[in-house]
């Protein structure tokens, strides 16, 4: 018996597990589902009661899938998680949306477009050249905005696409990523496509790992739910949700890898989803609508998505903050107002259907994905060293070229599956 009194599994019943793996996120799976194939026993355990972590897939409340976490299999077919659309016989839908930019409520002329793209072009440069001089530089000291095309084009960098204003954006961070596009979809949305890639895993749900002790011949774990031991452990928890201190590990983590936790902080992102009881939005299906409102707010957003009479809405960094705070209703009279200064007043009456989502407030993520505080771009690999030889670190956070999306979760779950091959494989002490 666990000392909170609970079994965790009968001893009689259940071997211990070859490996232990915290998370049943995409990197949890990943590694699952390579230690599995390799002959190997594994335990996943999981605080919630689904797998898929921030990749889930609402199916049912708006007629549409709605993704709240990850949508898009990002920056083409040399994206890792490719292979989980091909494990699971899905398909990838290239993602063909073009984008239209509005501020204030009205789209930019062709000179606008013009001078935005030269906007955009220019601050890659300045990035791209600051980087030749220096190890790392605070993206918000290079794009300083003179006007509103400049705030929108610059809110582009940060906010919207990774998810901290520029003011704490590194640059190292920001340019080791792929570029998004092209950018793939699944038509069953891809947190519904990973819950079945990952549905044969074993899973423990509903179990919050509170203790990792690997002071003893096996790893021994320690959850809401009761005890467990492996012989070994692969950690695939989000930094946030480490950061909390709420997870304890005997013997303690290492100073630099306590380091690389507090530089790995979690970007603020989410989606408010609205669906309209009748047709409000004059636009093709699945237009991308970028832009800024007339109080200098920044949004994305796909309108009409699947055909439908909906819009999802994207909002990041500081304000996508701010709202969390002020409770859900904040991002959905947001997102509705800064439809209503494109499309009309009139689609403020005809919201039959909304959903915002709070990252930040959950507690098993915390935020929306990892970012590297500026000058700490090494931290990702430091975070990735096993702890005490048997407890081994994964999750998007620890990818070195992937981080912050789907298939750097994926390239993790693979690499710490490896290494606690290794130690399986390895003479027993
Ligand atoms: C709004 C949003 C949009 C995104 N869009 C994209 C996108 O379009 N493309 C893309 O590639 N990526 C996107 N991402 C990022 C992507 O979702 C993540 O990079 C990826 O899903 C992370 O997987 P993971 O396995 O590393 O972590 P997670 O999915 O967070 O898995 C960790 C698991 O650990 C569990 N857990 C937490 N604490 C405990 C505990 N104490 N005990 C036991 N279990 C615990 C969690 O419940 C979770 O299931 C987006 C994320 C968000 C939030």
């Amino acid at each position: 018996m666990s000392p909170l009194g609970l079994a965790f599994v009968p001893p009689a019943q259940a071997a211990d597990p070859d490996v232990a793996i915290i998370g049943a996120g995409v990197a949890g799976l990943a590694a699952a589902r390579t230690l599995m194939a390799a002959g190997k026993s594994v335990q996943v355990i999981e605080a919630r009661e689904r797998i898929g972590g921030r990749a889930f897939t609402d199916s049912t409340t708006f007629g549409f899938p709605f993704d709240h976490g990850a949508q898009w299999i990002e920056g083409g077919k040399s994206n890792p998680a490719m292979a989980i659309v091909r494990e699971a016989s899905a398909k990838a839908i290239l993602d063909r949306s073009e984008q239209a930019i509005y501020v204030a409520g009205k789209e930019l002329s062709k000179e606008d477009y013009e001078r935005f793209e030269k906007i955009a072009h220019e601050a890659t440069r300045k990035i791209d050249e600051a980087l030749k001089k220096q190890p790392d530089v605070v993206v918000g000291r290079l794009l300083v905005p003179q006007d509103r095309l400049e705030m929108l084009a610059y809110a582009m960098v940060g906010p919207l696409e990774q998810g901290v204003e520029n003011g704490e954006l590194s640059a190292r961070d920001f340019t080791r990523q792929p570029e998004a596009e092209p950018q793939y979809g699944i038509a069953e949305g891809l947190g519904a496509m990973i819950a079945r890639w990952g549905a044969k895993v074993p899973v423990r749900f509903g179990a919050r790992v509170v203790r990792v002790d690997s002071t003893g011949a096996q790893v021994a774990i320690e959850t809401t739910a009761g005890q467990m031991r492996a012989r070994a452990a692969i950690v695939t928890l989000p930094t946030g949700v480490l950061a909390t201190g709420k997870i304890g590990f005997a013997p303690q983590l290492s100073a630099a890898k306590r380091e690389a936790i507090a530089q790995l902080p979690m970007a603020s992102f989410n989606k408010v989803a609205l669906l309209f009881s009748r047709k409000v939005i004059d636009s093709p299906a699945g237009r991308n609508v970028t832009g800024f409102t007339r109080k200098d707010l920044s949004f994305d957003a796909i309108v009409r998505p699947a055909n439908r009479e909906a819009a999802l809405v994207f909002v990041g960094g500081a304000q996508a903050r701010t709202f969390e705070n002020e409770g859900g209703r904040a991002a959905v009279t947001f997102a509705v107002s800064a439809l209503a200064e494109i499309f009309g007043n009139d689609l403020r009456g005809a919201v039959a259907k909304s959903h915002a989502t709070q990252w930040g407030r959950d507690p098993y993520a915390t935020g929306a994905w990892s970012v590297t505080r500026p000058g700490h771009a090494d931290k990702r690999l430091v975070l990735a060293q096993p702890h005490h030889d048997r407890v081994f670190f994964a999750g998007e956070a620890t990818d070195p070229v992937w981080a912050t999306r789907v298939g750097g979760a994926y390239a993790s779950g693979l690499r710490a599956a490896r290494e606690a091959l290794a130690v399986l494989s390895a003479p027993r002490r």
